[in-house]
């Protein structure tokens, strides 16, 4: 079944002057054709050109840009389908007007992804890549970007892939052993076969879901809160960690949420600063802990910054709340350190948590800060280059369930239960690394999965 010829506009990442409508199928070229003027036609012009001209609307003959279209036959194109894109320098206007003239003369509008979506269903990417893709265009920092990145580039796949083709090996292995037993008790013998290499199976997925917190927080940003007192500091926190780091703003559709937040890259990792409109415009923080909105982001959040003044002996209130943190990720911020000690820091230690001690004024102790970040959540470093992180939800899901199958195998083994059933708790490990990759996946879950995506992608 032929797919219908596609249309949006796609402006390149980042914003640019150039907005690109892009075609996608079998009359892409015919469509364009019908509204470009230039030297040839465009059916007669070599696959991969860029050729000058304009774009007229044929009912009126009125022109509409100068233009430069790009046409790519298949199937060396990112859809494996014939693609034109029509680049011009024109506004929001101009480019909307090219794009309703291909509609008009035989485009689909495109839905969000489908570009995408077609190169997975042509066969071009498989789905690691494609969410890759999707993760890429939403990250937040450049640590974030890389494993989006190397998700694109196949990383996990070629992991997942080897992991299935160990599991078929291992199969192949025991049909080997029940179809030419060479000795009597080749049940017993295969069932220690089967526990030795599902046990090394169960290890590997242990070892990737390992690395899915860390991928999680490098794409989704870490929650964090910055609470103390009035007057500490925090504040001045705040804006110094968004001066230091390049503050990240995002606009993306379907990530705005009811509380404000920030996001600042430390080190390579993007803290999500909760609530941050409560510390800019009041300074009672701690007394808005009691209001519930700022209670729920204190215990969603997974790092707690307590700024306390250096100038100011501890009080109840702060012990009361050091004691309500235990068992929290916490670092508390001395700060005003430039000034007079009134603080016994030695009171601090008993709480066991990180304390950094800081002038943020003077910009002293920050790096101390953003250092202790870092080890609080990585604890093997930060070291992108020579791990395969996974950082997409389904993929995690679908590794937790291809883990518990895999322990299902392993105990199975243990009670020596009948090879088949063992067999079954295999097949079913291997079938859930399958749907990581793409192997498997219904219709829906990949509709699904490609609305996801920024138009135009
Ligand atoms: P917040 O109420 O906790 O948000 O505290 P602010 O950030 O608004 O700071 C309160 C006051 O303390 C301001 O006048 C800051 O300039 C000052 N301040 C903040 N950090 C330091 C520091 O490290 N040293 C000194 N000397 N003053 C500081
Ligand atoms: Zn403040």
């Amino acid at each position: 079944m032929q797919l219908e010829t596609i249309s949006s506009i796609s402006t390149p990442i980042g914003e640019g002057a150039i907005a690109i409508v892009r075609l996608s199928g079998i009359d892409a070229v015919e469509i364009a054709d019908k509204l470009y003027r230039g030297k040839n036609k465009l059916k007669d012009v070599d696959s991969h050109t860029i050729n000058y001209g304009h774009i007229v609307d044929p009912e009126t003959n009125e022109t509409v840009e100068e233009v430069m279209v790009a046409v790519m036959r298949a199937p060396r194109t990112y859809t494996r389908e014939d693609i034109v894109e029509i680049n011009c320098h024109g506004g929001v206007h101009t480019i909307n007007h090219i794009l309703r003239l291909t509609l008009k003369h035989g485009a689909e509008m495109a839905e969000p992804g489908e570009f995408t979506k077609r190169a997975f269903l042509n066969g071009r990417i498989d789905l690691s890549q494609a969410e890759g893709i999707m993760d890429f265009i939403r990250s937040k920092t450049d640590e974030a970007s890389k494993v989006a990145n190397q998700q694109m580039q196949g990383r996990l796949k070629t992991y997942i892939e080897s992991l299935r083709q160990e599991i078929l090996e291992i199969l192949a292995q025991v049909e080997v052993n029940i179809d030419y037993p060479e000795y009597d008790d080749v049940e017993e013998a295969t069932t220690a076969f089967l526990l030795e290499e599902a046990v090394k199976i169960e290890e590997k997925i242990a070892t990737l879901l390992k690395t899915s917190k860390e991928g999680r927080i490098l794409r989704e940003g870490l929650n964090t809160v910055i609470v103390g007192k009035p007057n500490v500091g925090k504040s001045s926190l705040l804006n110094y960690l968004i001066q230091d780091n390049r503050a990240i703003v995002t606009d993306i559709a379907g990530t705005t949420r009811d509380i404000l937040e920030e996001y600042v890259n430390v080190n390579g990792i993007p803290l999500k600063l909760v609530d941050t409109a409560g510390i800019r415009e009041t300074d009672d923080v701690v007394e808005r802990i009691g209001v519930e909105r700022s209670r729920e982001a204190l215990s969603n959040a997974e790092l707690i910054l307590y700024v306390i003044d250096y100038t100011q002996e501890l009080t109840d209130e702060d012990r009361e709340i050091l004691e309500n943190l235990q068992g929290r990720k916490v670092i508390i911020i001395v700060n005003k350190l430039d000034l007079t000690q009134k603080l016994n820091v030695d009171e601090l230690i008993p709480y066991g948590f990180n304390i950094v001690q800081t002038s943020i004024t003077e910009g002293t102790g920050v790096d101390d800060l953003e250092e202790n970040i870092r080890d609080l959540f990585f604890s093997g470093g930060l070291n992108m280059s020579d791990s395969t992180y996974v950082s997409n939800n389904r993929h995690i899901h679908l590794l937790e369930s291809a883990k518990q199958s895999i322990h299902d195998a392993v105990e199975a083994a243990k009670l020596d239960i009948p090879v088949d059933m063992i067999q079954i708790d295999l097949v079913k490990t291997w079938q859930l690394l399958g749907e990581v990759i793409g192997q498997d996946v219904s219709e829906e879950l990949i509709d699904q999965l490609f609305a996801q995506f920024c138009l135009g992608k």
